[in-house]
């Protein structure tokens, strides 16, 4: 029988780091002793109190349709944790509450992007971007940044890629997949070169602002007042808090582009899920201790991680500033082959490390560039230290 997809989903690229996830947990459900560093998600539990709330709010007949854009308790609440965190000021009606950042990052991109308008997208990204900028018929330009800056771009790289389409740029600081974290004064001046740029909008996607060990406290580009109409802040529960299955994100955006996103979301899944919305008036105004705690093991993790990296011949790696990603680069290996097997790409070299190490990490062809791979580090020291050893053991048969 003829199967009628799309053109839309036919050229959609299934998520690199979803389906990486999805191999190594088919493989260990096999037997096989894979050790999974794909996905991005903290390996700790959600906080006592965030799921206390969860209980009470199931308790209290929480279970119903919610708002839209998400309840006002919520929105209150996010809108005071943005204040708080952030310096920003937002009001509850500029907030927009989603079934993940991933939701909201849709929303936006949906709610702005026409068909053929340019989207820049500082690389390496975050893999959904560019598919969700496909989804709504933008055109992506990638602005390739090196391991050697810290895979940061400078505004003048960007501003060189700005034509009279280009209506929306996109990035995360901390970054995922480089764990980099853009400073106050570089923050500064994207927005001091934006404001040459009328029509050219920000999502400043901020999901790991936690998680940021440069011992500076978190910059919001929204900060900066001169651009800040054009700037929507994408931030959710999903890292700081160890909510992931919860899915749970939210945009503070201008009036206008919020009210786009309550429209989109009102048509495609309504309002996010009664619970997850309580637990997040939990996670948004109570102690922000066991986040902290969770941070501080992230960071000796990746100075284990990174000692290790360290010692395996034909890596190059950075000491990222946040997130909880290695992206590393494997390039040296390329040509190189064990056995029957070659090793001509970063998506190669994934495909080998999961059936001769049996360890899932994603290759870096995902995230816009072709040289690395990424490795979570959101895993217990054990599993690190075993990762490094097997990734240093099927490296070393590449000849
Ligand atoms: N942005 C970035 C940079 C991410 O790494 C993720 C991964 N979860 C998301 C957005 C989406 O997060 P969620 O949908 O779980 O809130
Ligand atoms: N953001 C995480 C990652 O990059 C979770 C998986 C996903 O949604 O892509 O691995």
């Amino acid at each position: 029988m003829t199967q009628h997809l799309s053109d839309r989903i036919t050229h959609m690229q299934e998520s690199a780091t979803l389906k990486m996830a999805k191999i190594s947990r088919e493989l260990k459900a096999q037997g096989l002793d894979i050790i999974d560093l794909s996905i991005g998600e903290p390996d700790f539990d959600t906080p006592q109190h965030i799921k206390d709330a969860a209980k009470r709010a199931i308790d209290q007949g929480y279970t119903h349709y919610t708002p839209v854009p998400g309840y006002p308790e919520l929105r209150k609440a996010i809108a005071a944790k943005l204040k708080r965190d952030n310096k920003l000021d937002y009001t509850p009606e500029q907030i927009v509450v989603s079934t993940g950042a991933k939701q909201s990052i849709a929303n936006v991109v949906l709610s702005l992007i026409n068909p053929g308008d340019e989207v820049l997208l500082p690389a390496p990204y975050w893999v959904s971007y560019s598919a969700i900028a496909d989804l709504a018929e933008g055109k992506s330009i990638e602005i390739p940044a090196i391991l050697e800056t810290n895979f940061k771009v400078t505004p003048a790289q960007l501003e060189k890629h700005i034509t009279d389409r280009t209506r929306l740029i996109i990035f995360s600081s901390p970054c995922n997949p480089t764990g980099s974290v853009y400073s106050h004064d570089e923050l500064q001046a994207l927005a001091q070169m934006l404001t040459k740029y009328p029509n050219v909008y920000v999502i400043c996607d901020e999901i790991y602002e936690y998680i940021n060990y440069t011992g500076q406290p978190h910059t919001s580009l929204a900060s900066f007042p001169e651009i800040k109409d054009r700037v929507i802040t994408v931030n959710g529960f999903s890292k700081g808090f160890a909510m992931t299955g919860w899915r749970l994100g939210y945009i503070a955006a201008p009036v206008w582009i919020a009210q786009a996103c309550d429209k989109m979301q009102g048509q495609i899944t309504s309002g996010t899920c009664s619970i997850a919305q309580m637990a997040g008036v939990a996670a948004a105004t109570e102690s922000l201790q066991p986040t902290y705690d969770m941070v501080a093991e992230f960071r000796k993790r990746r100075d284990l991680v990174y000692g290790l990296l360290k010692e395996i011949p034909g890596i190059k790696a950075n000491l990222p500033d946040g997130a909880f990603y290695f992206f590393f680069d494997i390039s040296s290996f390329f040509g190189k082959k064990a056995g029957d097997t070659v090793i001509n790409s970063a998506e190669d070299m994934s495909g080998y490390l999961l059936r001769e190490g049996q360890i899932g990490l994603v290759n870096g062809e995902a995230f816009g560039d072709p040289n690395c791979i990424r490795l979570s580090y959101a895993a217990s020291e054990e599993k690190l230290l075993k990762v490094c050893s097997r990734l240093k053991e099927a490296l070393a048969k590449l000849a």
